[in-house]
């Protein structure tokens, strides 16, 4: 697949890097087959663990075709579950049942769930619903102000609010223009960036109206990057086929021959040269493993 190639490739950077901070290098992400609607009977969610505490969960396209991926990351204290899905099925058992794990692994320990979204759309939120009444949780809101008041962005969407689970901090990066309360979040640890919508294996949708705001979270993202080592951006879709440059077509039922989940950090300078080349009427710009997608202005969201 072309773009675990490219994944595959990087990794003498990143070794480099972490050399520097003194580190251990972490195992080179392989994840089984996702599913992805070729199977005629698939289960609703797909869960692969990066590790004992960093969870991917893929919800099928058959329940939506917009197949997103969620993310729940634990630290000793809390756990975060980045986005509850496009709706089409009941998403909290899949994470109970991984909270559940979890906490028998560590003697019953009780943990709080906070409950956050990459960004505001309606397929990254559509379970959101299923935790307000769950115990011990938090459900962070869907406007800026929301968030940035939720994980305490002194100057939203500048800098980076730091968001400790427990023994391991995030860095969450304000991250508009897809969507106005899009952030980024990376983890120190696992050294991987969970991307949401700003930037995946798919069509990056950006309103024209948002095009200065996406330009300068790209920019923010590359300064980021350059001051932290990143082995793998893991986004909230999956819309390139192994074809580069060549993605499903909308609202594609089946997924076969599906790009692979994880980006090259190299993703980053590749987006950024892109929105800054990108002229005062930006043109969808197709890449390997994006596809740079202006779409009409959104003047509310
Ligand atoms: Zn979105
Ligand atoms: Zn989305």
């Amino acid at each position: 697949m072309a773009g675990m190639n490219r994944l595959y490739r990087c990794f003498p950077l990143a070794l480099g890097a972490s050399l520097l901070l003194g580190a251990a290098e972490p195992k080179p992400l392989a994840f089984a087959p996702w599913i992805n609607g070729t199977a005629a009977n698939e289960p609703e969610t797909q869960v692969q663990a990066i590790d004992a505490d960093t969870f991917v969960i893929r919800q099928s396209v058959k329940t939506n075709f917009e197949a997103p991926f969620l993310y729940l990351l634990f630290g000793r204290d809390r756990a975060l579950l980045l986005d509850t899905g496009a709706g089409g099925l009941k998403i909290r058992p899949t994470v109970d049942r991984l909270v559940a794990d979890w906490r028998a692994r560590h003697g019953g320990r009780a943990i709080r769930l906070v409950v956050a979204h990459s960004h505001g759309h309606g397929d990254h939120h559509a379970g959101d619903d299923e935790f307000r009444d769950r115990p011990d949780t938090d459900v962070v809101g869907l406007t800026p102000s929301e968030v940035a008041a939720f994980f305490r962005f002194a100057d939203w969407p500048q800098g980076v609010a730091r968001f400790d689970l427990g023994g391991r901090v995030l860095d969450l990066l304000a991250t508009p223009g897809h969507q106005p309360a899009h952030i980024m979040v990376y983890d120190g640890r696992t050294r991987l960036l969970f991307s949401g919508d700003m930037l995946y294996p798919g069509r990056l949708y950006v309103p024209l109206n948002h095009f200065d705001d996406f330009r300068s979270s790209a920019e923010r993202l590359a300064a980021f990057a350059g001051t932290h080592p990143i082995r793998a951006l893991l986004g909230a879709h999956i819309e390139m086929t192994t074809a580069p440059g060549k993605d499903y077509p909308m609202e594609a039922p089946v997924h076969a021959d599906e790009h692979g989940l994880a980006l090259a950090p190299s993703a980053i300078e590749e987006l950024r040269a892109a929105v800054v080349k990108a002229g005062p009427v930006p043109a969808i710009d197709r890449h390997a493993d994006f596809i740079v997608y202006p779409v009409p202005a959104r003047p509310n969201d």
